[in-house]
């Protein structure tokens, strides 16, 4: 039976370190957070991570936007946060009303304040290996491998999903770490090939939001598994992979929920100190 790879361990001995961090230096991280619109999703986030900043000692201000706000008036509410020198840190929450394109307002957030990690001045210095703030749940998938000390150099690391927040960065990470990296997206599927890539991963990180894709059968004996996806069936929380029949072939896998998702939060506190110490 594989041992179970939780996120919540990881995230406090993150947490002391974020403490130590504002003690040493002296900081008073302020991060703002924008809401457009009123979504059950993101008042979600924006209640997790108000009680994350709370516990330590991060000032969170939260910045409510009406639903029928036009791209550029939020463009300008970003540019007069990006001004303010008492500002640290800018999160625009999502998901956002269909009139605003994700993509084209993080880019107006400066890159020094930018705490996902999503401007592309940020994206790219992570191809340069000179990343200090890294899109959150990338690098809380990374810290789940660095807690089992496991050496990535020369591993057979597949990814499913290349999306621009999670799979795209992540194998640029992990690439930096020299594993041999893999990325599997629809195409894969598409032509059939999933399950074969599936096979010979030593370590296996999944993506995608369809419960049941990676079917547990596919799993390689002693694979470390992440599993990132979170999909909701029949009132459960479940995620990309079979998790029963995965649990019995892998040597670590991440349950869902508990897994991933309890450290990306608080990567995004550690991105706020990274971005503070910058300024
Ligand atoms: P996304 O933007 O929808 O990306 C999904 C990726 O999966 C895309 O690259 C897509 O390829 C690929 N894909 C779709 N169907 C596929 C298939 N049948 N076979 C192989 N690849 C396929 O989603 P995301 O934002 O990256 O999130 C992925 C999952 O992680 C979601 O369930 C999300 O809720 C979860 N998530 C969890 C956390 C956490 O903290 N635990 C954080 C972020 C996201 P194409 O784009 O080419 O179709």
């Amino acid at each position: 039976m594989a041992k179970l790879l939780e996120g919540r361990p990881i995230a406090e001995k993150i947490k002391e370190e974020i403490r130590r961090e504002i003690q040493q230096h002296a900081l008073k991280p302020v991060l703002a957070s924008i809401q457009v619109g009123e979504n059950p999703g993101a008042a979600a986030y924006v209640k997790s991570q108000f009680k994350l900043a709370e516990s330590l000692g991060i000032d969170y201000q939260l910045h409510k936007l009406g639903q029928d706000t036009t791209e550029n008036t939020l463009i300008e509410f970003i540019r007069k946060l990006n001004s303010d020198k008492s500002v640290n840190g800018i999160i625009v929450q999502m998901p956002l009303p269909g009139q605003i394109e994700y993509k084209k307002i993080s880019q107006f957030i400066l890159p020094e304040k930018d705490v996902e990690g999503m401007h592309p001045a940020n994206i790219g210095k992570i191809v340069f290996g000179t990343a200090k703030i890294i899109p959150c749940t990338a690098g809380a998938v990374m810290e789940l491998l660095y807690s089992i000390n496991l050496d990535l150099y020369g591993k057979e690391v597949v990814v499913v999903g290349h999306s621009e927040i999670v799979g795209k960065p992540l194998s640029l990470l992990l690439l930096d770490k020299f594993a041999t990296v893999t990325v599997c997206h629809i195409g894969t599927s598409k032509a059939g090939k999933l399950e074969a890539h599936v096979k010979k991963a030593e370590v296996l990180i999944v993506a995608v939001g369809k419960a049941g894709l990676i079917k547990g059968e596919w799993i390689k004996e002693e694979a470390v598994v992440i599993d990132v996806g979170i999909n909701r069936v029949a009132d459960k929380i479940v995620g990309d992979v079979e998790f029963e029949a995965a649990e019995r072939r892998a040597e670590y896998i991440t349950p869902v929920p508990g897994g991933v998702g309890p450290l990306t939060v608080t990567m995004l506190m550690r991105n706020l100190v990274e971005a503070t110490k910058l300024q």
